[in-house]
């Protein structure tokens, strides 16, 4: 990575954020692009970010450094201050944080200016101008922030006045058409990059709803809560923050065993194949999730069914009542510490 990059960019991999960082480089200056990660987006590059920052490098030769905002994201969507968008989504809040950090790390390299991709127009809400003036003077990047992309359009930046950056050689691009980018794209010989939507669950109706009810009772759920929200099906229990979720397909029952370690229980028929249950809860709840898991297997005809679970080092297995109209029996567990 470069050690004393001259211009800071935020880098989404959409392909604005990457002809922004082109037109830069095109002038000669060294930039570190900082990519951002929560359990909404970016978070498929956890644990690989080595691997990532390689394919970026050699793809596109881009410097990248990775900043996982999870917990003080977290702590934003319990009440963001400016309140949330069509779902769940907090733009105003999240764009604010995501220059603030990018400002700080700014100051931290002595670096004269930050850039994105972003166009004026593009977006209903948060690339109306007045929306990027307001995200600018709340993050405090007034005179910091260049978006080369729409630069002509927008009032210069103290690096285009203390030539730094050669206005001159920037753009006018505003609206919603995408001709222009893949002119440019084709220009610099970009060729994969993904679309231009992609990526931000906090959007998406349905997942958006369900992180909502985990935040019902003002508890922050963790980043691990989070990622089991991707998955099968979601029945969240009296106390919101504690849930139980059924795999649909083998996928989804992978993805749960691989994530639901320590403080989950996981439950599974213990007699047949089927799928996979976790419970975020007390052990009271475990015949709810036994039914939950049977509704939704071959046991679903059976009058009981024997269940094996584990959490951490301990397992059991008990016998599940799953008929509605039969009382449910609270289940006799049979405790193993390993
Ligand atoms: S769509 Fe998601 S990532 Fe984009 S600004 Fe809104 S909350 Fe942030």
């Amino acid at each position: 990575m470069d050690l004393e990059p001259e211009i800071i960019a935020l880098f989404s991999q959409g392909l604005d954020s990457i002809l922004a960082i082109k037109i830069i480089q095109q002038q000669g200056l060294k930039i570190r692009a900082l990519k951002f990660i929560t359990p909404f987006f970016g978070s498929e590059i956890k644990d690989r970010e080595a691997e990532y920052c390689r394919e970026i490098k050699e793809s596109y030769d881009i410097d990248l450094e990775i900043i996982d905002l999870t917990n003080d994201y977290l702590k934003m969507l319990a009440a963001p201050e400016y309140g949330y968008g069509k779902n769940f989504n907090p733009c105003l809040d999240c764009k604010i944080m995501m220059l603030t950090r990018a400002r700080i790390r700014a100051e931290e390299l002595n670096v004269k200016a930050i850039i994105t991709g972003e166009v004026v127009g593009q977006r209903p809400f948060s690339q109306r101008r007045d929306t990027m003036r307001r995200i600018e003077k709340l993050s405090q990047t007034e005179g910091l922030l260049l978006r080369p992309l729409s630069a002509k359009l927008l009032t210069p930046t103290r690096a285009e006045e203390t030539g730094l950056i050669d206005r001159d050689k920037l753009f006018d691009l505003s609206g919603r058409g995408r001709k222009p980018q893949m002119a440019l794209a084709e220009k610099f010989g970009i060729k994969n990059y993904p679309t231009p939507a992609g990526g931000c669950l906090l959007t998406d109706p349905g997942f958006g709803k369900r992180v909502k009810t985990l935040y019902e009772n003002e508890q922050i759920p963790t980043a691990v809560d989070l990622e089991l929200l991707k998955f099968g099906r979601f029945y969240p229990l009296e106390n919101r923050n504690e849930f139980i979720i059924v795999g649909r397909h083998r996928l989804d029952n992978q993805a749960l065993l691989s994530i639901a370690t320590g403080n989950y229980y996981i439950l599974q028929l213990a007699e047949m194949a089927g799928p996979v249950a976790v419970l975020k809860g007390p052990e009271t709840e475990l015949s709810a999730a036994a039914k939950k898991l049977c509704q939704h297997s071959k046991a679903k005809t059976l009058h009981e069914a024997k269940i094996k679970w584990r959490k951490g080092s301990k397992n059991g297995t008990f016998t599940a009542i799953n008929q509605d109209t039969s009382p449910q029996s609270e289940p006799k567990t049979e405790n193993h510490d390993n």
